[in-house]
């Protein structure tokens, strides 16, 4: 048998989606990022609140990309101060 012991992508994602709508519950000015899926390579724009950006530590904000946003994968992505995905 195996024995996880580290958390799972999903439970981190869980734990971070659960982080970013306690600290941005409200939107406010929006702007279109194009984020790839590091995956498949898929891209989408998705509206990302400005101040989140703009408050984030070193202005590069931790964005948690569930599954069915831009492709069936489940990410992070980051998005510095220019509002460009890494
Ligand atoms: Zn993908």
């Amino acid at each position: 048998m195996n024995t996880e012991e580290d958390d799972p992508p999903e439970k981190v994602l869980e734990d971070a989606i659960a982080d970013y709508s306690r600290r941005y519950g409200m939107s406010r000015e929006e702007v279109m990022v194009r984020i790839a899926c590091p995956i498949c390579g898929k891209n989408k724009k998705i509206a990302v609140d400005k101040e989140m950006v703009l408050d984030s530590p070193g202005m590069v904000l931790t964005y948690p990309v569930v599954k069915g946003v831009i492709c069936e994968h489940a990410f992070i992505a980051k998005i510095d101060s220019h509002f460009k995905a890494r």
